[in-house]
């Protein structure tokens, strides 16, 4: 029987920018999750598990697990974690869990993705996910972040899901990515709550504005995006499910506020 905290090595780290980094393991084959989920994982500190919640990036049928790391500098976690190399150990509990999950949503149109920093994380094994390109006509996926080079991880990720062997067709016509930055210039700048209140992100996108009748959202950011797009998108009649209660959008912190 499998433990309850896995012991897995670390085979490859990437740094992306002074705050953000990635990197993958060896993945216990009983580990199984739902895509979007996320477990707990750290590193033994003084003897003991010094574990936090991180959302896997790579999909649940994918050999190697992968994650998407803030460095916060004084960080019990991060301060250690951002030094990792490959052939480290990283302690990883079996337990996945989460709320963003396909059953939580009922049957729609589009499957908006909203993600600011590493709260793209679950949505990057979602998009990886061909059983949602039969739910939904298209995936959009949204990423703000303040500085251009904090949307790399993910658009390295969207690049190698639309060129992947077995999923690509499917991907290529079907998933839409809009990076968007706050506080430098880009192709695409602005909140996403802007983005939608506008209709800028819809006219850009050539597709439908969003509805609660048609469409579906799964919100993944810090929490002051999150309290923003949830008055938005309750002022506009979506309601947030669960896995009893399937409605039209469901919620995940990309971290807490201490
Ligand atoms: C459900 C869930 C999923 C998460 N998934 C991820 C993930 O995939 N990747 C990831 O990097 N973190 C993720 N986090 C945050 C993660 O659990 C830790 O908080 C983070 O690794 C920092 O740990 P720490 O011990 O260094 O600092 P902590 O003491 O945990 O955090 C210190 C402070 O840093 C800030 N902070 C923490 N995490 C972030 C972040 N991701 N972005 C911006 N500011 C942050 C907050 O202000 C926090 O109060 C998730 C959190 C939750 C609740």
């Amino acid at each position: 029987m499998s433990k309850a905290i896995q012991e897995e090595t670390v085979l490859s780290v990437r740094h992306w920018t002074d705050d953000l980094f990635s990197f993958s393991t060896t993945r216990d084959p009983a580990f199984r999750f739902l895509n979007g989920q996320f477990t707990m994982i750290g590193l033994t500190v003084d003897g003991k598990p010094l574990l936090r919640a991180y959302s896997m990036t790579s999909a649940n049928y994918e050999e190697k697990l992968e994650f998407f790391s803030i460095k916060v500098q004084d960080g019990p976690l991060t301060s250690r974690l951002q030094h990792i190399e490959a052939g480290d150990k990283l302690l990883v509990s079996q337990k996945p869990t989460g709320t963003l999950i396909q059953d939580s949503l009922i049957p729609g149109r589009n499957l908006y993705l909203f993600s600011t920093g590493t709260g793209i994380a679950p949505f990057c094994s979602i998009i990886k996910d061909p059983e949602v390109y039969e739910r939904f006509e298209h995936l959009v996926l949204v990423h703000g972040c303040r500085k251009v080079a904090d949307l790399a991880y993910g658009k390295q990720v969207v690049e190698e899901t639309r060129d992947n062997e077995l999923i690509g067709d499917m991907v290529r016509p079907q998933l839409r990515y809009y990076p968007t930055t706050t506080r430098e210039e880009f192709v695409h700048t602005g909140r996403i709550t802007e983005l939608v209140e506008s209709g800028k992100l819809f006219a850009d996108l050539e597709i439908p504005p969003m509805s609660a009748e048609d469409d579906r959202v799964m919100l993944c950011g810090s929490p002051l995006m999150l309290a923003d797009c949830v008055e938005m998108l309750e002022r506009r009649g979506f309601a947030e499910g669960s896995q009893s209660a399937p409605a039209q959008y469901v919620i995940e912190k990309a971290f807490v506020e201490k």
